[in-house]
């Protein structure tokens, strides 16, 4: 069973991936994109890991609604909104209990990530962080692993699509080529997810 340290222990983890890998995030948004996503990222998951050391929150549910709500208050960029609204939406759906399963929190993300559709329009092939996220619930079922890998494996297949979504929708065919910046980043909160999970 997964507790609300479990769950501040993966915002941590994200915390630090998105320090170490900002400049990248921002150099794959410099093609496409207006060079931001890194510091976005980096300032949210800043506010996100302070927050949960002033309030520690003591439930999962808690401790996800909380990062949510600091991403959207403090990140700018599209990026905000839309991780902000991922981990609230997870939060929500796993309610006030004290420890959830595996099953749970795949079943919350799931909702998490459509709540992510929704509020954005996109759909897997858009060249999004969708690209990352859907693989990575669809391979949660199984284990943690198979979500990391799949989440690579979708950020990485962003390459030669065309964005129809955000900032780099407006480059067109331009927008082929480019790795996108989001689903790289997706990859990374996976990523730290089943490094959590495997301790
Ligand atoms: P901004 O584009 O406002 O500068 P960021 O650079 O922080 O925001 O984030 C860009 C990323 O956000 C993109 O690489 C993409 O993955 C994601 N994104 C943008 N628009 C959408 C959308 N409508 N749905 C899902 N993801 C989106
Ligand atoms: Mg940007
Ligand atoms: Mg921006």
């Amino acid at each position: 069973m997964l507790d609300a340290d479990f769950f501040r222990r993966w915002m941590t983890a994200t915390a630090a991936s998105v320090e170490r890998e900002a400049e990248r995030l921002t150099a794959l948004d410099s093609p496409i994109g207006d060079a931001d996503h890194g510091s976005n990222l980096h300032r949210g998951f800043t506010a996100v890991r302070s927050a949960l050391e002033k309030e520690a929150p003591d439930t999962p549910g808690a401790v996800l609604v909380l990062a949510g709500r600091q991403l959207i208050s403090t990140v700018g960029g599209a990026s905000g909104p839309l991780y902000g609204t991922l981990l609230r939406r997870t939060g929500k759906a796993l309610g006030d209990a004290a420890e959830v399963s595996d099953a749970d929190l795949a079943a919350a993300l799931r909702a998490g990530v459509d709540a992510v559709m929704t509020l954005g329009g996109a759909a897997p092939g858009d060249k999004t962080m969708i690209d990352a996220l859907v693989p990575a619930v669809d391979a949660l079922d199984r284990s943690f692993a198979a979500a990391r890998t799949a989440a690579e494996e979708g950020a990485l297949a962003t390459t030669p699509l065309q964005a129809r979504k955000g900032r780099a929708s407006y480059l067109g065919e331009r927008s082929i080529g480019h790795q996108d910046p989001g689903a790289t980043s997706a990859a990374l909160l996976v990523a730290a997810l089943a490094d959590t999970a495997e301790g």
